[in-house]
């Protein structure tokens, strides 16, 4: 069968609906399209009823009860609602005061921590962005260099977005747990791929996203423990008082029952896919590290989710090598700002040089993802690479053995 261009490798970005979440949903758009908040009719039951059920499977699925989901947009808002609505709940002394209280985070997470983060800084809130080593992983040692009297909340992503990198979830939980300290985690790319339980990993606030588990854009949930302790948090919407007061607004009813089923077929399915996934990574990587010298993996080997490789190709030009694979749908290691491309900032926190960060592709592989794109995957990056190499002098340098790093430039 030939193959169909582009192919998707951007799963990470987001994926697409399962068609039987599609299904789950469509009954919801027409005959059963009750607001979940009337009582006294048999719309509002149904309506309900599809809520219930898709609140008891994304329960499951992270092994929390139903009363600790609260429904959301997405992963996004599960962040701001986590860290801005405890970092309210919980301050230690009034606006205006020295400090209202301190939290820790990392450098690399997304942005959607970083910037919520950054807001209570604004507002009078210390925070501390811990920076990752070369490889990438935050260890619970990290955090405990980081942690204040004061401090009130930790929050640290389980699997980071652009290098897979997996950190130490649990020993972090349980430090945090000792001391009585409240931790978030942004769940977004591990839960739905990876077995997830909010007990065994001390975790007191968990997002994740519909669009990155074969679910509909625009729905989310957050875990907000119950018991041991009792989080409480802000709101930061006002209104009718839904999804018990931390979420007002009408709910979301075909968006919730899609993300729903994403969570129950994730739970039957993600060990499968788990593995299928990384046996394909695997071959990719070492297709491309086996015929092309000068690329580099980035973060730790063994710490990283199966499904998500993000390489660095030496001696190519970053915008080059995005239009050589453009039938391939992927990222690369330069963020589109208003006025330039910028290096990532993921990638440049784990002390890559800004030259090879743009030249760097994220590859992240999905449920629709064969065999045969990973062969063409490979053939055309290997072809684009030792193209673009042609056209390098400093790559001729390179293989005629001289150390570029010993020598000296002339600078304009
Ligand atoms: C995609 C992503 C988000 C944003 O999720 P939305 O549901 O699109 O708001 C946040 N964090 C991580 C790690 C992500 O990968």
């Amino acid at each position: 069968m030939a193959l169909s261009l582009p192919i998707y490798m951007d799963h990470a970005a987001t994926t697409p609906c399962d068609p039987r979440v599609v299904e789950a949903m469509l009954p919801y758009f027409t005959e059963k399209f009750g607001n979940a908040g009337s009582r006294n009719h048999r719309f509002g039951w149904d309506a309900e009823a599809g809520i219930d059920a898709a609140r008891d499977a994304a329960a499951r699925l992270i092994g929390a009860s139903e009363k600790e989901i609260i429904f959301t947009s997405g992963s996004t808002e599960s962040n701001n609602l986590a860290i801005k609505g405890a970092a309210y709940m919980y301050e230690k002394a009034p606006a205006g005061s020295k400090s209202r209280g301190h939290i820790v985070t990392c450098s690399i997470e997304h942005k959607a921590v970083l910037d919520p983060v950054k807001r209570l800084v604004k507002e009078g809130f210390d925070a501390t962005f811990i920076d990752p080593p070369a490889d990438g992983v935050i260890t619970a040692e990290m955090v405990q260099k980081a942690l204040r009297d004061d401090t009130i909340l930790v929050t640290i992503m389980w699997a980071n977005n652009e290098i897979g990198t997996i950190n130490d979830v649990r020993g972090i939980g349980k430090l945090c747990k000792e001391r009585g300290i409240l931790f978030h985690t942004d769940a977004t790319q591990w839960t739905g791929k990876m077995p997830t339980n909010v007990d065994a990993d001390h975790i007191d606030l968990l997002s994740w996203s519909g669009h990155k588990i074969y679910g509909p854009k625009g729905v989310g949930a957050l875990y907000v423990r119950r018991h041991r302790p009792r989080v409480r948090l802000q709101a930061l919407q006002d209104g009718g008082g839904q999804e018990r007061g931390f979420r007002s607004g009408t709910l979301n009813i075909t968006g919730i029952v899609g993300f729903g089923k994403a969570c129950e077929i994730a739970l039957n399915e993600m060990e499968a896919d788990a593995i299928r996934l990384g046996r394909l990574r695997q071959k990719l990587e070492q297709g491309l590290t086996s015929q092309l010298d000068s690329c580099a993996i980035n973060g730790r080997a063994d710490g990283r989710l199966p499904h998500i490789t993000n390489i660095s190709f030496g001696f190519v030009e970053g915008e080059g090598l995005m239009m050589a694979v453009k039938n391939i749908a992927c990222s690369s290691g330069s963020a589109c700002t208003s006025a330039s491309l910028e290096p990532s900032y993921v990638l440049k926190g784990l002390g890559v040089g800004d030259e090879l960060a743009h030249s760097s592709l994220r590859l992240s592989l999905g449920r629709g993802t064969t065999e045969e794109q990973v062969d063409y995957a490979i053939a055309e990056i290997v072809k684009a690479v030792k193209k673009l190499r042609t056209m390098s002098p400093l790559y001729d340098m390179h293989k005629e053995g001289i150390d570029l790093s010993k020598v000296e430039w002339a600078h304009h």
